[in-house]
């Protein structure tokens, strides 16, 4: 029965021809059930599951749950190793696309979640999740991370739209909203800058009772994202015109493949997720694996807090 592991198999990052990679001994180390044998974390890159397996298993593992391969040994569940899930959020008609990357296998997977309550309870548990929308208000004038970001995107500088004061993130009604922004900045608030106030108001909501969430959860703005993606250009186009669709998925379909654009489009209704929330979905996902990396840059630097204590920063 003991047979000596084949060095290579048990070395983590080792992909055996069944997709099959070891992402490392347990840590500390357990016995496994085969003779001298530890147990090794085994995650499938076709389906993303983790399970346990011997060192002298790992060369001819078959996933237990997608392959039919035998029951793999129970891992413990600080060993299921959740640390390595980076996410990318945007707001869509039907609430928010997520997609969602396993650096570990690659593997990417998408989600739409009908509110942010939701979407921070994701199963996955991302350690890091970049979202398209304002975190971190002002009770008067502008934040400093969008006016650095309109001054960055130069031509694409109308894409960022004012984030919400905060005295006025609880109107009902754009009505309401622009009475009150009148009162204390005098400029009122237009339909597409009330649009996003639903969304912020719901994930302000969360993050205000629970603050220490922003080590997690990153602002991001996509056109920042490209740009920065871009080698620090804006794109050239409106994301909406065809030109603009065209250039932001070639930064996409290079960094994470044409196959799973495709994958993404197929699963979804245009009217729910539109080609954009796609793109900017990816370009929050292309980000987040920046900061997951630690080679993110944000703006401003070093980035103030508001007057409930959240960071107003923009990460690229
Ligand atoms: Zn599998």
């Amino acid at each position: 029965m003991a047979k000596h592991a084949n060095k290579g198999t048990t070395r983590a990052g080792y992909i055996n021809r069944n997709g099959q990679i070891n992402i490392g001994r347990t840590e500390p180390s357990r016995a496994g059930t085969d003779h001298g044998q530890y147990i090794y974390i085994i995650k499938c890159t076709k389906c993303g599951e983790s399970y346990g397996a011997n060192g002298s298993d790992i060369f001819e593992r078959k996933c237990p749950f997608c392959q039919r391969g035998r029951p793999g040994l129970a891992l413990l569940a600080d060993e299921i190793n959740k640390m390595a899930i980076v996410a990318g959020v945007d707001g869509c008609k039907t609430g928010w696309v997520c997609v969602a990357k396993d650096l570990d296998t690659g593997l990417i997977t998408s989600e739409v979640f009908s509110n942010a309550q939701l979407l921070l309870q994701h199963k996955l548990e991302p350690s890091v999740t970049a979202i398209d929308i304002p975190i971190g208000l002002t009770e008067n004038g502008p934040r400093q991370c969008d006016i650095e970001a309109r001054q960055i995107l130069g031509p694409r500088a109308s894409s960022v739209f004012p984030a919400p004061i905060r005295p006025a993130l609880q109107s009902n009604t754009r009505q309401h909203a622009d009475e009150i922004r009148r009162k204390i900045e005098g400029k009122g608030v237009s339909a597409q800058a009330f649009g996003i106030y639903k969304k912020v108001l719901e994930l302000d909501k969360i993050l205000s009772a629970q603050p220490q969430l922003q080590q997690q959860v990153k602002e991001v703005h996509p056109e920042v994202c490209f740009w920065a993606w871009n080698n620090k250009r804006a794109m050239s186009y409106k994301k909406k015109s065809n030109d603009g669709r065209a250039e932001r998925r070639n930064l996409v379909a290079k960094h994470f493949g044409a196959e799973v654009i495709e994958d993404i489009r197929a699963k979804y209704l245009v009217k729910c997720v539109s080609h954009d929330d796609i793109y900017d979905a990816f370009a929050a996902l292309w980000t987040a694996e920046r900061i997951f990396a630690g080679k993110a840059g944000v703006i401003p630097d070093p980035s103030p807090h508001d007057a409930i204590g959240l960071r107003m920063e923009m990460w690229y």
